[in-house]
């Protein structure tokens, strides 16, 4: 789809729900021929927070909604620890909504196709914050190329207006159990709970 057309759609587009409907029945990329649902988003459309990772599990294929699989549950969990509700104060969701073949990273063609999804929810939902989690969501959303271990917990200027920083995907942090002082999990918590603070200012204004 061209960048014309893209804008023209958004343009008719007012809703998330109008949004969603038309992912539903999306078949710009080749994901939707292995997908069995599309995964949009989880959590409040009024939230301040929104966390962006790279394409939905295996359970959120199943369920049709992202994180939702064990990975998910550990991202909320820690969340939950830092007094950040996942239905309350987040709106969740992925830069690809299909998921890809065995779970490999979304294809740069595959990026582009859904970008138009993701740019309308993130100027219908306008969130003050943004978290990207993995490398795949901020190759998407910052346009570079570098380890997310390099660049985690740095808050960077967003393209409308919100501030962006990286952090681990909940997955990686499942595969790295310790908790150890510099950690991947030890990291993720303080980068939480510098969330947490830049949140609470938000809330305030
Ligand atoms: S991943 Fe996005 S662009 Fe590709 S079929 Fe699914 S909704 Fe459409």
């Amino acid at each position: 789809m061209s960048e014309q057309l893209h804008l023209a759609v958004l343009l008719s587009w007012k809703s998330l729900a109008e949004v969603e409907s038309a992912a539903k029945v999306c078949v710009d990329c080749a994901l939707c021929q292995s997908r069995k649902q599309v995964a949009f988003a989880r959590g409040n459309p009024q939230a301040k927070l929104m966390i962006i990772g790279d394409s939905p599990g295996r359970n959120d294929d199943e369920s049709g909604i992202p994180f939702d699989g064990r990975a998910g549950k550990l991202l909320d969990k820690i969340l939950g620890a830092a007094n950040i509700d996942a239905q309350k104060d987040i709106y969740i969701c992925n830069v690809v909504k299909c998921r890809p073949p065995n779970n490999r990273p979304p294809e740069k063609a595959e990026r582009l196709a859904c970008r138009k999804y993701l740019k309308a929810q993130l100027e219908l939902v306008k969130p003050a914050l943004i978290l990207l989690a993995g490398a795949t969501a901020v190759e998407a959303i910052l346009e570079v190329k570098h380890p997310i271990s390099r660049i985690r917990g740095i808050w960077f200027d967003g393209e409308f207006g919100a501030k962006v920083m990286p952090v681990f995907h909940p997955s990686y942090l499942l595969r790295n159990d310790s908790k150890e002082v510099g950690s991947p999990k030890w990291l993720m918590w303080k980068d939480i709970q510098e969330v947490r603070k830049q949140l609470d200012l938000v809330t305030l204004v």
